[in-house]
């Protein structure tokens, strides 16, 4: 499974293609993406992890149709978040019976749709969410699969916006109140399984080892108790390298599971977003302008914050590679985009060579890097391209300028 970027004659490559060929087709900002990458992350889990376990792959990370395509075809579940999710899981012909829906907000309507086309199982985050499921289902005359999302309360020792699991999280059903609430008589929901998220970018798999007990412990008291569970859901998180990390691999991640699990007579499901696509994509950009500032130097480009927001949001890092290959290890430099915020930035003090006109790859762009793109400033979201084997396609135009208003309009 070797990483898709390498530069070749001196031109940055993804796997067989020249990033430089595609800009010249598609123009920046434009996204671009392995598919051989990705279908080969999908299979090394799925491979670890052994047929006893339904590997979801968690959509919000990139909902891109031809991506999830690939991942259906692969035999994929998909953990969604939203009515918007389903129905593209859907339309990229992703199969309902291998569904799970997670979120602390799911409207009346996204509950009623998703028991419609039969998902195999609703998360659930609440009592009033149980109570809601409850009765939807009832009014449909069906059983509504349900497993509890609770919450472990475990620190997963990451960035505070993408842990999930501790006791003050919003997030899930402390264990004590899930146990109360499956032991309860609900003629409309059956109870199949117990779910658990406690975060993201994870590096240390202790914490995810310490869920999966506290989760096993209590499949087995409500075992004991006579309730016919099925599954457990262990959630998704598992880290991948952005800078100089050291992430877990597909096979210690199934060591972690099958320590705290093993014997325990229970289908599992994970949820893996970052740890298929992160590192299957890269953000193209071109340079705008050099400039310096007193003692500061400042490299512009033509991607912004509402292209990729993570460096704003987290303040993380993406590793940057120009496209020509350089020749010396270059000056230092904040990367900063055409917003009008001090925060519109990809990288600070960074050791680049760049001038205006050259182009550069962002990378470990694949996860959280479109889907949480905007049109903020009335700026057109990036193109999309997907590279398997040797063929490149477009599989999301770069929207255009009547994109922005086209929902104003003729109202
Ligand atoms: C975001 C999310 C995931 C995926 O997280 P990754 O870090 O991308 O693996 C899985 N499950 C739930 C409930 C989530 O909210």
């Amino acid at each position: 499974m070797s990483h898709p970027l390498h530069y070749r004659h001196g031109e940055l490559c993804l796997d067989d293609t020249r990033l430089a060929d595609l800009v010249h087709a598609h123009g920046t900002p434009t996204y671009v993406y392995s598919g051989r990458y990705l279908q080969e992350r999908y299979q090394a889990f799925a491979h670890a992890l052994g047929p006893n376990t339904l590997l979801c792959y968690a959509v919000k990370a990139n909902s891109n149709l031809h991506l999830l395509g690939l991942l259906a075809r692969l035999g994929a579940g998909f953990d969604i978040v939203s009515g918007g999710e389903l129905e593209r899981v859907l339309r990229a012909g992703g199969d309902p019976r291998r569904i799970v829906f997670s979120g602390v907000g799911k409207s009346r309507a996204e509950i009623r749709r998703a028991l419609e086309v039969g998902i195999f199982c609703l998360n659930v985050e609440s009592a009033a969410e149980l109570e809601r499921v409850s009765a939807i289902a009832q009014e449909l005359g069906v059983q509504a699969p349900v497993a509890l999302r609770v919450n472990p309360d475990v620190d997963p020792g990451t960035h505070p916006y993408i842990a999930t699991g501790l006791q003050e999280s919003k997030f899930g059903i402390p264990i004590a109140e899930a146990e109360t609430l499956y032991a309860q008589s609900w003629p409309h929901v059956q109870f199949i399984g117990i779910a658990a998220h406690i975060g993201s970018q994870l590096l240390d798999l202790a914490p995810i080892g310490e869920a999966a007990r506290r989760l096993r412990s209590l499949y087995e008291r409500l075992q004991a108790h006579g309730l016919p569970l099925r599954h457990l859901d262990l959630g998704g998180g598992v880290g991948i390298r952005y800078h100089n990390e050291t992430p877990p691999t597909p096979a210690d991640y199934a060591a972690t599971l099958e320590e705290a699990l093993a014997s325990l007579p229970a289908q599992r499901v994970v949820e893996l977003g970052r740890a298929l696509v992160g590192n299957a994509g890269v953000l193209l950009t071109r340079v705008e302008y050099r400039k310096s500032n007193g003692s500061k130097e400042f490299c512009v480009v033509d991607a912004a914050m509402n292209d990729l927001l993570r460096p704003s949001l987290y303040g993380a890092w993406h590793d940057i590679l120009p496209l020509q290959e350089p020749r010396a290890a270059g000056t230092p430099m904040d990367v900063v985009g055409p917003v009008c915020e001090s925060g519109d930035f990809f990288a600070r003090n960074r050791l680049l060579q760049a001038e205006a006109g050259d182009l550069l790859a962002i990378l470990g762009a694949g996860a959280y890097g479109f889907a949480m793109s905007s049109q903020y400033n009335s700026r057109p979201r990036a193109a999309e391209v997907l590279v398997l084997g040797q063929e490149n396609r477009l599989i999301r135009r770069r929207e255009t300028l009547a994109d922005l208003w086209a929902a104003e309009e003729d109202l």
